[in-house]
């Protein structure tokens, strides 16, 4: 069935080949199998169910939750002649009904729903009535809670596949599913793991940057400035920063347009509009700006403060580039972002996701602090594995020399033992900077051993540095209503001194000079997590090991 395919995709689209990930998708449809499509956003996927829904008998499903995008899908379908529409709640009664009329006569090739039609049982029967090869579960991860955008709607698809006579096969379609998420709809869609497609997530031409420690009004209207003739995104968190930042652009003379879910339906238009025929070269949005928007020349995604997760993330600075040209995508990162991501995640989540949410913006914050390179970690967020470094984002191309941070490493952690493993970063950094902070004393951690143990810094520094441990893996996070620090297995090898830490060289940390205290201190926390852990004391108090911190010592001061 495949070889009628590519003519197909001539005629109706005029497009010459298939890419590949489409191609792999389309012929497992065609086989029969239910499977699952992973491809970023812009990769093609509607054409991996819209060339089988031509191939196939009778009329393909395709449930989709963006009822906006619904209406341009089929307005280009109907362009190229294909028959198609779509039932959603933005249609009248009777014209919803009108149409399903036509489709029960077999009008459509193509008919989209909203997932909520599914919870109508009249409609679930008129489906019964048709023939129905294919169901595209467009957007697919809002089936999972572990995704960004769960819908419980989503959980009736299931259902009504298996309510059809004709058992249809079903193709799941996503841009961003984390390999929990892909996990959760191959289950509940009846998926086997093995028909799983991901394809194409690197994207060669966009360089990746994290910039910390910046006065970031400065450095934005510099870049911008510096990018003039440029079309570029930038995106901030809230309303009222996308309305300060215009303001601030416009004093500068940039020609800026703005976006955000305050403004009129009119103005927002406009002003959109506006940057898409090149009228206004600079976009300041929230992230209500950008679905279903196709302009390709976009050379910058700058984002003035954290996303809250990586999905957002790359799917935002991915409207850079579409062209194809080298385009960056840079993240201007203030840890007190994480704070307000923090405080909106725990005012707008759903009681039982906050746990979820919370988990991917520490995820979000890792980015930031990682020292590898920043596209490979994104593609192994999203689960492809054989990766190599980019060469092109600001962690590739930073050649600063990487220095020994071993026993910095070593007291922090010690001190996060020290603590009972129950506070978080803010708390733990004043105790290692010798604070007299109240709950400091008033909790007795002044006369721990590691109180003041890193006293020669600065609390801001000590907590940037937790931070980067943290994105390495060395300490863990327990996420609740206040997130404490633990120390993970792989943080505990750097205690006992099995490993070394590295961190680039201008980062603020300073080497301590004596070791000493830090030597006895190692002793003693040893002894704990060995009692904690039934670890045989010989092991860890082993001649070798000492000897190696005793060597190790006067090398790293
Ligand atoms: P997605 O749903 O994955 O975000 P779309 O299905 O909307 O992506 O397709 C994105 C764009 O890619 C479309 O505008 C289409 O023009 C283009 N496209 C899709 N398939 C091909 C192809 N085989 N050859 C060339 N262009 C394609
Ligand atoms: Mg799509
Ligand atoms: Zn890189």
């Amino acid at each position: 069935m495949f070889e009628k395919a590519l003519p197909l995709l001539e005629s109706y689209f005029g497009y010459r080949s298939f890419r590949t990930g489409q191609e792999h998708a389309i012929r497992a449809v065609l086989d029969g199998e239910n499977t699952i499509c992973v491809m970023p956003t812009g990769g093609g996927k509607s054409i991996c169910y819209q060339i089988p829904a031509l191939v196939l008998p009778g009329t393909t499903i395709v449930i989709s939750p963006l009822i906006s995008l619904m209406k341009d899908q089929v307005d280009t379908l109907l362009q190229v002649g294909i028959p198609a529409t779509f039932i959603n709640s933005s249609l009248s009664f009777r014209e919803a009904n009108q149409r399903m009329q036509d489709a029960l006569q077999g009008k459509y090739k193509l008919l989209y729903i909203a997932p909520e039609r599914l919870e109508s049982s009249d409609f679930i029967e008129d489906l019964k009535n048709m023939e129905i090869p294919l169901v595209a579960v467009d957007e697919a991860h809002c089936i999972s809670q572990w995704g960004h955008d769960f819908r419980p709607s989503y959980r009736h698809i299931q259902q009504m596949v298996h309510s059809l006579p004709q058992k249809p096969i079903v193709l799941a379609l996503t841009a961003t599913a984390t390999p929990r998420v892909r996990e959760d709809i191959c289950s509940l869609l009846k998926i086997d793991e093995e028909n799983t497609i991901i394809t194409g997530f690197e994207r060669v031409n966009l360089s990746f940057s994290v910039i910390k420690g910046q006065d970031r009004i400065k450095y934005l209207v510099d870049y911008i400035k510096k990018n003039e003739k440029e079309a570029g995104i930038i995106y901030a968190a809230t309303r009222k920063n996308v309305d300060q930042l215009f303001e601030r652009l416009r004093k500068e003379n940039v020609n800026v347009a703005r976006y955000h879910a305050g403004m009129g339906d009119d103005e927002r238009a406009g002003e959109q509009e506006r940057f898409l025929q090149d009228k206004a070269s600079v976009m300041v949005a929230t992230s209500a700006f950008g679905m279903g928007i196709d302009k390709s020349n976009i050379r910058y995604v700058l984002h003035f403060q954290l996303p809250k997760n990586m999905e957002s993330y790359y799917q935002e600075a991915g409207r850079a580039g579409r062209d194809g040209l080298e385009s960056e995508c840079v993240l201007l990162h203030s840890s007190q972002d994480v704070q307000i991501q923090r405080f909106l995640i725990d005012q707008s989540s759903e009681r039982n996701r906050i746990h979820a949410e919370l988990e991917k913006l520490q995820q979000m914050v890792d980015y930031c602090h990682t020292e590898n390179c920043l596209q490979e970690f994104i593609l192994n967020y999203f689960g492809e594995t054989e990766t190599e470094p980019c060469g092109r984002c600001s962690n590739c191309t930073d050649d600063r020399t990487s220095i020994d941070v071993t026993k910095e490493a070593q007291m922090v952690m010690s001190c996060v033992i020290r603590m009972g493993q129950r506070f978080g970063k803010t708390l733990t950094a004043q105790v290692l900077t010798g604070s007299k902070n109240k709950k400091v004393t008033e909790l007795g951690f002044d006369k721990l051993t590691t109180y003041g143990i890193m006293k020669d810094q600065g609390a801001k520094e000590v907590s940037d540095f937790i931070e980067f441990l943290i994105s390495q893996e060395l300490i863990a996070i327990e996420q609740g209503t206040y997130p404490t620090l633990y120390v993970s297995p792989k943080g505990k090898d750097i205690l006992l001194g099995k490993h070394q830490v590295r961190r680039r060289e201008s980062a603020k940390v300073k080497q301590v000079s004596n070791a000493d205290p830090l030597f006895e201190e190692l002793r003693e926390v040893r002894k704990k997590i060995a009692e904690t852990e039934k670890v045989p004391p010989f092991m860890i108090f082993s001649d070798a090991s000492l000897k190696d911190m005793c060597v190790k010592a006067p090398q790293t001061s």
